[in-house]
């Protein structure tokens, strides 16, 4: 392996003579981007894939299984940590450096998808539903059975409204 392929600058690298000397150059090249999550704190809401850019981030729901899944491709991250910034819940934490290369998407979580009492159309991964129903009952509001209708259901049942907002319209 050459040193090229050891060592990467990129166009913002500001290093001295000294650092330059003293380099490691035995050093593995970095590795690239890893996303953490806590999947005990995700609640599928799926607002860092519609932030993402780059579609590294995705969400995919299976409707035959009923199954909500949050995925990740390495190769298409770019590293600019807006899915960080962008989770309410803050479980999402990002490792390493992108590097430009082709890779699978891997399940970063999964949930149920729950659907409507009403008319069975999918409304949400089961998490989401949960963290909104203890939110409003820690604010007091006893809500729980209009959270489990889709939208046209809710409006027709009462005063929800549009509570679960971008993460549910990227449901339907
Ligand atoms: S760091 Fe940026 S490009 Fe990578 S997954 Fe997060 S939002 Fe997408
Ligand atoms: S924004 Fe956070 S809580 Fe929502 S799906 Fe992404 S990681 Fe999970």
């Amino acid at each position: 392996m050459s040193t090229e392929d050891k060592v990467k600058f990129t166009s913002n690298s500001q290093i001295s003579r000294r650092e330059f000397l003293t380099l490691d150059w035995q050093a593995e090249p970095s590795s690239p981007v890893r996303l953490e999550l806590d999947p005990a704190q995700c609640t599928g809401c799926g607002l860092c894939a519609l932030d993402c850019a780059t579609a590294a981030l995705t969400v995919s729901a299976d409707t035959d299984s009923d199954t909500f899944r949050l995925l990740f491709e390495s190769a298409k991250c770019n590293g600019c940590g807006r899915c960080v910034t962008t989770c309410p819940e803050k479980c999402v934490r990002l490792e390493g450096v992108p590097e430009v290369g082709s890779g699978n998407a891997t399940v970063l979580f999964e949930d149920r998808l729950v659907r409507c009492r009403e008319c069975g159309s999918v409304v949400a991964p089961q998490s989401m539903l949960r963290g909104l129903q203890s939110r409003m009952a820690a604010a007091g509001q006893n809500l729980a059975a209009q959270i489990e209708l889709c939208p046209d259901c809710r409006a027709r049942a009462g005063s929800l409204g549009d509570g679960l907002g971008r993460s549910e319209r990227m449901m339907a």
